[in-house]
């Protein structure tokens, strides 16, 4: 039999405030210079201390939630999850349970080929981050830094039907949460982490199986893994006329297995209650209609219009679109240079990504504008470099800076297209290699590169390629007589 994965995906995301959910301390507790220095009586849950909703965060919720094309409740409680554990120091994670900000969403992903997929989006709500344990050998430290700094959960529907439009979904969410400048994505901060539910079923069929959720993926990479694994280990179990059980699961990334947390009959039952000390979030169409106009081009918007606008292919304009600050970078290279912007995408996506790369460096920290880029990409373009000499000057205004005509003239790289310069290589190269020639025209063709990797050497990649290979044919269709 054959089956098929049934995937809901569960993502939480710190958001970028400057203070904590509920209290005044800062949410940027990665700054904070020790342990526990970044707290107070309402992030430490100390007896009598009143939380105070973050106005920022509920902003970035909605904005957040009308990218997900959900409907903002103007009407939207708080609640309290009830549980125990020694990085939750209330004995309660406040959340929202009933009424969540937002709900009803959707996003379009990919599915693994080239099909499109509406992923519905169950909710988005607000809670609080916990603190963080560190687990020595008899005994466990807490620190409070992080405690309470504002968290967004996102739930999608179980619309996910291959590890594939599960990555996709996952990658869409982290870029829009980008762009929307709500989240830096950074994953190995564990500011973003994403939850799998996952069942599986006979193809076909369409009733819901048991599912198991696996907790704290910290990677897009975990994610597949992870999933991966269970979706085989469900598959087996079936196959082995078993059952699965609902249990929450691990992820261990170094043996690439899953391990059981607990199951349904030790899960727990969180007794949520409305937060009696917060009173609901009232919002005012006005107010959802300002953060609306917030909301920037997004990825798929961008993707469609670099399509149409700039020629690029769906792939190409992907790319460029991943980033908004590659997107931004791209366009203005493109509104600066005469050259065509599939030009400009392959030089950005190529040479420009290849240093950025190897230096480690971030796109907004690119120590070559989009103005010099520009002027190098048109110079390439109009031949007056080689495009390997192009590479040269990339590399050297990356490193050191500067202007690229001034490294074009310091380096000597001009291309020459005069043909008596390069007339003079290519008879060179024929008279002094016989050998190759004969063998050329005795049918091996395959030589012809090989004669204009010789002019490239013997003009130091300044020839104009196109002049050298119509010289070059000349050259080798005289040796013929
Ligand atoms: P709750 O967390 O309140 O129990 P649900 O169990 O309905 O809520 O859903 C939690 C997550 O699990 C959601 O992302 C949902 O899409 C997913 N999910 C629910 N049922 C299944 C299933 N049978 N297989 C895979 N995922 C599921
Ligand atoms: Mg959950
Ligand atoms: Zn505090």
């Amino acid at each position: 039999m054959k089956y098929e994965p049934v995937i809901g995906l569960e993502i939480h995301g710190e958001l970028l405030t400057n203070s904590k959910m509920f209290c005044s301390c800062s949410a940027d507790y990665g700054s904070a210079p020790e342990p526990n220095t970044n707290i107070c009586p309402t992030c430490t849950g100390l007896p009598g201390a009143m939380p105070v909703v973050n106005k920022k965060a509920t902003e970035l919720a909605a904005l957040v939630g009308l990218a997900l094309n959900c409907s903002i409740n103007k009407h939207n409680t708080f609640a309290r999850k009830n549980y125990y554990y020694p990085d939750l120091p209330k004995g309660y994670q406040i959340s929202q349970y009933e009424l969540p900000i937002a709900e009803k969403g959707s996003l379009d992903v990919n599915d693994g080929s080239e099909n499109q997929l509406k992923v519905r989006v169950r909710r988005v709500h607000i809670e609080e981050d916990t603190a963080k344990l560190a687990h020595e050998k008899n005994y466990a430290l807490v620190d409070f830094n992080r405690a309470g700094v504002p968290l967004l959960e996102i739930v999608s529907e179980p619309d996910i039907r291959t590890v594939e439009a599960a990555l996709d979904y996952a990658t869409k969410v982290r870029a829009i949460l980008r762009y929307l400048g709500v989240n830096s994505g950074d994953m190995e901060k564990g500011v973003l982490r994403f939850e799998a539910n996952i069942s599986v079923r006979p193809v076909g069929s369409d009733e819901f199986r048991t599912r198991t959720e696996i907790k704290n993926l910290n990677s897009f990479r975990a994610l597949v893994r992870a999933s991966q694994y269970e979706i085989e280990r469900q598959i087996k179990i079936y196959e082995e006329g078993g059952r699965v059980v609902q249990e929450t699961l691990g992820w261990d990334d170094v043996r690439g297995v899953t391990t059981s947390q607990r199951s349904k009959e030790e899960a727990h039952d969180y007794r949520y209650f409305p937060e009696p000390d917060l009173p609901p979030l009232q919002l005012s169409d006005a107010w959802i209609e300002s953060i609306r106009t917030q909301l920037p081009e997004l990825p798929e918007a961008k993707t469609a219009r670099f399509i149409s606008d700039f020629g690029l292919t769906p792939s190409e304009a992907r790319f460029l679109t991943s980033d908004m600050a590659l997107a931004n970078y791209f366009e203005s290279v493109v509104a600066k240079s005469k050259s065509p912007a599939k030009t400009v995408h392959s030089w950005l996506a190529g040479e420009l990504m290849r240093q950025l790369n190897d230096s480690n460096t971030d796109i907004k920290d690119s120590p070559v504008s989009p103005e010099t880029f520009a002027q190098l990409v048109d110079m390439v373009n109009d031949k007056m470099i080689s495009g390997n000499a192009g590479k040269v000057v990339l590399r050297e205004l990356f490193e050191h800076g500067g202007d690229p005509a001034r490294i074009i003239k310091d380096k000597n790289l001009a291309q020459v297209s005069d043909t008596g310069f390069i007339q003079e290589a290519i008879d060179k190269i024929l008279n002094d290699n016989p050998k190759e020639v004969e063998q050329y025209l005795a049918g091996k063709e395959t030589l012809f590169q090989w004669f204009m990797g010789q002019v490239a050497r013997a003009t130091k990649g300044k020839a104009d390629p196109n002049v050298a290979k119509e010289l070059m044919v000349k050259g080798l269709e005289e040796r013929k007589k």
